[in-house]
């Protein structure tokens, strides 16, 4: 088995219902079926999940995710969402670790092993982001960086529990920046992981697993980056709110297979 190709929109603290129901429908109305093994994920805000889980149950290319989840199963957390409510809508995935959660709610590698391992129990697929800050590519020990980041989470999960999750590399100096990591230093990277994966679970399962890119992904650069051999597909931010910026993109990934 060969790793699925994902086109991802992080919609973060945008769009309220309405506009966020219409864009959706905007997507998946112009949205050709995607051929076997390729997906478009949309994560919307919470509010819209059960509207946009209904929207699209009946396709199978189209999957709904969530932003985030609280890494306890239920009780006094006032505020929260949890694993299991997400599961009970049928939501199939769940964003875990993006910079912005890490810089404003301090989410670290023991948190976030947490949220993965519950985001599992509740066979739900996490997507878990990482990425070095500027500083650390000028320093030149942006591998270092992300094999921390990786070894710290990822290391603690069994083979099974590993071939459920997606990845997502982001460097953090090209999320919402519009400077993009090249094709040439986003692939290194990738490369970079997918030996890490091989390394510390097997060859197999590296190949299986969606590493995607995310940080200032457009319709311009999109299939230069998923012409990449261990590039496969992206987690958009900015680009995903415009239905024909995000078309362009899903339609860049459709190239890859
Ligand atoms: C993101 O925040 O996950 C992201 C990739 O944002 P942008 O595409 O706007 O850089």
């Amino acid at each position: 088995m060969k790793a699925k190709s994902l086109v991802v929109a992080n919609w973060k603290m945008n769009k309220s219902y309405v506009p966020g129901i219409m864009l959706l429908n905007q997507i998946i109305s112009a949205l050709d079926p995607l051929p076997e093994g390729q997906e478009m994920v949309i994560c919307p805000p919470y509010i819209h999940l059960q509207t946009a889980q209904t929207l699209t149950k009946d396709r199978f290319d189209v999957y709904i995710g969530a932003q985030n989840c609280h890494v306890q199963k239920e009780g006094a957390y006032t505020g929260e969402i949890s694993a299991p409510m997400l599961a009970d809508l049928d939501i199939k995935y769940v964003i875990l670790g993006h910079s912005e959660r890490r810089r404003d709610f301090g989410e670290n590698g023991k948190m976030l092993t947490a949220k993965l391992k519950q985001v599992l129990r509740q066979n739900l697929q996490p997507i878990y982001c990482f990425g070095e800050p500027l500083q650390v590519r000028k320093d030149g020990q942006e591998q270092a960086f992300v094999e921390q980041q990786l070894q710290e989470v990822l290391g603690q999960l069994s083979p099974q529990q590993m071939e459920q999750v997606v990845l997502a590399y982001e460097p953090i100096w090209a999320i919402g920046t519009g400077q993009t990591a090249s094709p040439e230093e986003a692939e290194a990277m990738h490369a970079f992981i997918r030996s890490y994966l091989a390394k510390t679970f097997s060859e197999e399962l590296a190949q299986k697993i969606t590493i995607l890119y995310g940080g200032s992904c457009k319709p311009s650069n999109a299939s230069a980056l998923f012409a990449q051999p261990n590039i496969n597909g992206a987690l958009v931010g900015g680009a995903s709110l415009n239905a024909d910026d995000f078309l362009a993109i899903v339609e860049a990934g459709r190239e890859k297979l």
